[in-house]
């Protein structure tokens, strides 16, 4: 089986160092198999991503030398697509909606005594919306009550799984760890989680390199690709670039971007090298 590959930024600023190293770990691997590499731009979120970032991360990309196969699936194009794995999750009774504000969730969680903390450092949703009634449910939703959509975790996470991590083999997920994640917003119609793994399976993706800050949300993936009868693509999640000072790198950091790199004059071929001196 050939080898597929893919970046999947979100345009929310301009790639910077750390992004760029991503990319050329998930281009070498393909180039060096002669597979495929895909870009994909993970826009789904309204607010905070700007067309603007989605041209400039493939002019930059271009500039760094790194060439795609394809064309680019932008996800805020097949919104469709998201919605028909959340009606297929839903009519199995494995979503529901929650209309918990965040102040609600902080409240609940600040109340109880020992309030659990995800796999990815984030809190965990107590619940609360998961035991209303479905009248109840129905009459909130008539009102015009904003709701989130909820995968009900303890009904989808009902067998063991794993994922393969390149050099470590194969991770026991924990996906009930994460409590009820939301799959879906109002101002946000499909989640990352969802739409990565329903885009990794599409693409035909079989290798999903990225940061180690993502690797907790594999378990997430995987539940999903298990839910939805989806291929299992292996994982090498790669440690995360970071400054002078040990922090890691972030849109934040201007100093960083590649657009600044650019200006300075410095080669691309230069830049993809120290990366990849960096990276051995
Ligand atoms: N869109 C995600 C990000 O920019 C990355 C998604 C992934 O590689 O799975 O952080």
């Amino acid at each position: 089986m050939s080898i597929v590959t893919r970046f999947a930024p979100s345009p929310t600023g301009y790639l910077h160092l750390g992004h760029a190293f991503s990319a050329l770990m998930a281009w070498r691997r393909a180039r060096e198999a002669g597979g495929r590499f895909l870009l994909r731009l993970e826009d789904i979120d309204p607010g905070r991503c700007r067309p603007a970032f989605a041209e400039a991360i493939q002019e930059d990309l271009h500039w760094f030398g790194l060439d795609w196969d394809g064309s680019v699936r932008v996800q805020s194009e097949h919104l469709s697509d998201y919605a028909a794995v959340l009606d297929d999750l839903a009519r199995r009774g494995l979503v529901y909606p929650c209309f918990c504000t965040r102040a609600d969730i902080a409240r609940e969680i600040g109340e109880s005594m020992a309030a659990p903390h995800a796999p990815d450092g984030g809190s965990v949703y107590p619940g609360t919306c998961r035991l209303l009634s479905a009248d109840a449910r129905a009459a909130r939703i008539a009102a015009g009550d904003r709701f989130a959509r909820r995968l009900d975790i303890r009904r989808a996470a009902t067998e063991p799984l794993r994922f393969i991590e390149e050099g470590v083999g194969a991770v026991l997920c924990d996906p009930a760890g994460f409590g009820d994640v939301v799959l879906a917003r109002m101002d946000a119609p499909a989640s990352y989680h969802l739409c990565v793994a329903h885009d990794d399976a599409l693409q035909g993706v079989t290798l999903v390199t990225r940061g180690n800050d993502l690797r907790p949300a594999t378990h997430i993936h995987r539940l999903l690709q298990a839910l939805m009868g989806w291929p299992v693509p292996a994982y090498a999640h790669h440690r995360l670039l970071t400054d002078a000072s040990g922090r890691r790198l972030a849109k934040r950091d201007r100093a960083a971007t590649l657009r600044d790199l650019r200006a300075t004059g410095i080669a691309p071929a230069d830049l993809r090298r120290r990366l990849e001196t960096d990276s051995a």
